[in-house]
């Protein structure tokens, strides 16, 4: 054991969020004592969260600005698309987008909070159509994870019954809430079009399952953080929950950039620097657990390099960096004329959709009928929701006629964003910036990204049937025509950044085994969206947390065997 001020610790764990947050709770859970580094500041969830302000109070009625990318009232209260004084750079052509959170429970207090697991054909996708690289793990390895991770933070939704969509043990989730008027309509247009429209899993409690947090009051906005816990967030759950068993201490404002190794090559200890000091600290460290998101875990790896590291550690295979993915991202949207002039009456809910439109052309695929791999779904937006600056957007004039076309107008826009798989490709990765370090001197992330003809189609399909769908609604398109490389949102835009740290069974192709444990390093795991061997469609966080869960699980066992 090592110790900090008195606190005797087993694991230190890098990262608050859904990663670090899970894999906390779990080695806690399970006996073990965790130091938790996290870079960014505290956070008081009840102190801070901004759930009742209104826009009209805010500056520009709340719209987005520099510092504040989702708005005057996010719960990022300190991150962004940009950090400040700490750059990432991107090769010459690349577009590239990376979000961080600098906070206790990093991106998890704004997160949209979809949680859809991966399906079985999503484990085995080169099984599947030669692409890519096939999971060691498979569905039925990490179901019970899911169980337990759904029933642990709290997740609406059901059964649909529909392809690639696994059936939820019965008692696990908690009941979803009722379509609204646009997803009713929204469904019967696309029952017209034979393709399927279901409840949406969300992180969002309906039901209290005393644990001191509370079921949803449908009324205020999720991405301003939830207070009361009924939004799953580390910071209100899983952190809280593993300080209560006495065995988690909470360092913040500690920005690890080394992890150390002793002369067996074994992890021993972390540098971290004190943002509130500026200076470097070192501590022991018994075992270590990355999960401070998987472009962050990678930068670390790649810059704890040594003599018996020369390459960075756990990167004897070469693969530290690579493989980095994320969604594919794209937008359509328009006008419902059967919306519009309704009275108005409360249609709040959670702040997401409550149904969206999973992907339906697995068996097309599968008989070659489409002209890309994989799939991708349509979240979507278009309800009575609180008024912002956009609100009347489009409508021409002044006076009683301009309100009154304002009011008729509102709600009857709809919008579909277009969230899809993509393959890895050997155009995508980071790698350490040698020219550049941030303001703490640590050296950069470097990003690389092109996208494949197969992702610019795979759009190309979304656009055309995103138009398809508002048109059997009744509607009319309201944005313009793009082609699919002109639609195609820029690498990390999704903020789905996974696959910089692989898992495989083979030492050589990958940087970890199946529990998240590094081929090079036995006391030193990965839990965050690193250990990715693709990313499909279905939004990545309760799989991070369920493989955090299981590993964690797994990790103390060994360490309770002494082999660790
Ligand atoms: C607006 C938004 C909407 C989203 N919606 C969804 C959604 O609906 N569904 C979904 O599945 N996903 C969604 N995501 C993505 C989701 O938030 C991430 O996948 C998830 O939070 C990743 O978990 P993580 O633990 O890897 O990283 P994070 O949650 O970002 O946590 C990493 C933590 O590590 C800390 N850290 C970073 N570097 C260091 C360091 N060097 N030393 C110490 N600590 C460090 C960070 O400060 C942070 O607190 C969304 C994200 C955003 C921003
Ligand atoms: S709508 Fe529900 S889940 Fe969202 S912030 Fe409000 S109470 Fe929390």
């Amino acid at each position: 054991m090592a110790e900090l001020n008195g606190f005797e610790y087993d694991v230190v764990v890098v990262g608050s969020g859904a990663g670090g947050g899970m894999a906390a709770y779990t080695l806690t859970k399970e006996g073990l004592r965790v130091l938790m580094l996290e870079a960014g500041r505290d956070y008081d969830p009840i102190e801070e969260t901004p759930m009742f302000q209104t826009n009209a109070e805010a500056p520009l009625r709340g719209t987005s600005n520099k510092d504040k990318n989702f708005g005057y009232y996010d719960a990022t209260v300190d991150g962004g698309w940009q950090v400040p004084g700490e750059p990432y750079t991107m090769a010459e052509g690349t577009k590239f987008m990376l979000w961080r959170a600098r906070m206790l429970g990093g991106r998890t207090n704004h997160w949209g909070r979809l949680v859809p697991r991966f399906g079985p054909y999503d484990f085995k996708p080169k099984t599947r159509d030669g692409y890519g690289e096939d999971w060691p793990i498979d569905y039925d390895e990490i179901e019970p994870w899911y169980d337990k991770t759904d029933h642990l933070i709290g997740v609406c939704g059901d059964n649909p019954g529909v392809d690639n969509i696994p059936d939820v043990t019965e008692g696990v989730m908690q009941p979803a809430p009722e379509p609204r008027v646009m997803e009713i309509l929204l469904k019967k247009a696309c029952e017209s079009l034979d393709i399927p429209v279901v409840k949406m899993r969300r992180a969002v409690m309906t039901e209290d399952k005393g644990d001191g947090r509370s079921p949803c009051f449908w009324a205020t906005n999720c991405g301003r953080g939830c207070s009361i816990g009924a939004a799953f967030q580390t910071t209100t759950s899983l952190i809280p929950f593993a300080k209560a068993t006495g065995r988690l201490k909470v360092v913040t404002d500690a920005m690890v950039k080394w992890v150390h190794t002793g002369e067996a090559g074994q992890a021993n200890a972390v540098t971290y620097v004190d943002r509130q000091t500026g200076k470097d600290v070192k501590l022991k460290a018994p075992r270590v657990v990355l999960a401070p998101s998987a472009t962050e875990t990678a930068r670390i790896l790649l810059n704890s390099k040594s003599k018996k590291y020369p390459n960075g550690l756990a990167n004897s295979s070469g693969q530290v960096g690579r493989n980095l993915m994320d969604s594919t991202g794209a937008g359509v949207s328009g006008h419902v004329p059967a919306m519009q002039g309704r009275p108005r009456y409360n249609e709040d809910g959670h702040t997401g959709n409550h149904y969206y439109v999973p992907w339906w052309g697995y068996q097309d695929q599968a008989k070659g009928k489409l002209n890309f791999p994989r799939g991708y779904h349509f979240e979507f937006g278009g309800r009575f929701s609180e008024p912002n600056i956009w609100t009347g957007g489009g409508v021409d004039g002044y006076g009683k006629k301009a309100k009154q076309a304002v009011r008729d107008k509102y709600g009857s826009s709809i919008g579909f964003s277009l969230r899809g798989e993509m393959v890895p490709n050997e155009n995508c990765y980071c790698e350490i910036d040698s020219e550049v370090k941030d303001k703490w001197g640590i050296p950069v992330l470097k990003f690389h990204w092109k996208w494949a003809e197969s992702e610019i189609k795979q759009v190309e399909h979304g656009l055309k049937w995103g138009e398809k769908i508002i048109k059997a609604m009744g509607g009319v398109v309201t944005s313009p025509k793009r082609t699919g490389e002109e639609a195609i949102l820029a690498g990390g835009q999704i903020i789905h950044e996974v696959g910089t740290t692989r898992m495989g069974d083979d030492p050589k192709t990958s940087v970890t085994n199946k529990h998240g444990q590094t081929w090079d390093v036995d006391n030193l795991f990965v839990m965050d969206g690193g250990v990715f061997v693709s990313s499909p469609h279905q939004n990545c966080t309760i799989t991070i947390m369920a493989l955090a869960m299981k590993n964690a699980t797994w990790m103390s066992k060994q360490i309770k065997r002494g082999v660790l």
